[in-house]
């Protein structure tokens, strides 16, 4: 079994419930005994003038393919009526694969560690919850190290 890192992403609609939501979603699929991090609000990255995101990171353990499991997060993106409409709009859930053990992988639909995490305070900020000395299997540091050197200036605001 590995450990899986997601980072659920809302901004559209009822935030707290389209991630409550995916995570039961995503606990009937990769099973019973995930791991959440607090919520936290955070500005709109790429596009300014939308409304702010809630994110939260989730951990599983598991032992599928990685694609198997960008299918999955897929699916429940889509069950949970996500439109795409444009590159960092807006949207009712977004799921990101962000660690999956020790595994590097880069193809043309799914490359993982996901390859902004350390830039972003956001993904920062709730994985150090739940593992800060988890370490990144390319860059080599700790997640809580990442997070403290992590020029990103984008206020990340704890709300649960
Ligand atoms: P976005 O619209 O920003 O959520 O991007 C979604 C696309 O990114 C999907 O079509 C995936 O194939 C691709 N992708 C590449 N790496 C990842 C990853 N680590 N997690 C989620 N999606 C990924």
């Amino acid at each position: 079994m590995k450990p899986l890192f997601l980072l659920l992403g809302s901004n559209l609609g009822d935030r707290v419930s389209y991630l409550q939501e995916a995570y039961l979603q995503l606990s009937a699929i990769f099973g019973e005994s995930g791991q959440k991090s607090s919520m936290y609000e955070t500005a709109a990255w790429g596009v300014e003038d939308q409304p702010a995101f809630l994110n939260q990171a989730l951990l599983f353990h598991l032992d599928l393919p990685p694609l198997e499991i960008l299918a999955f997060t897929q699916q429940v993106e889509q069950d949970l009526g996500r439109e795409r409409k444009e590159r960092w709009g807006a949207r009712v859930i977004d799921i990101d694969i962000l660690l999956y053990g020790n595994t590097v992988l880069e193809t043309p639909t799914l490359t993982i560690p996901h390859p902004h995490l350390h830039q972003r305070r956001f993904t920062l900020a709730p994985l150090a919850e739940l593992a800060p000395e988890f370490d990144h299997p390319v860059l080599g540091q700790t997640i809580a190290q990442l997070l403290a050197v992590c020029p990103d200036t984008l206020p990340v605001r704890l709300i649960s």
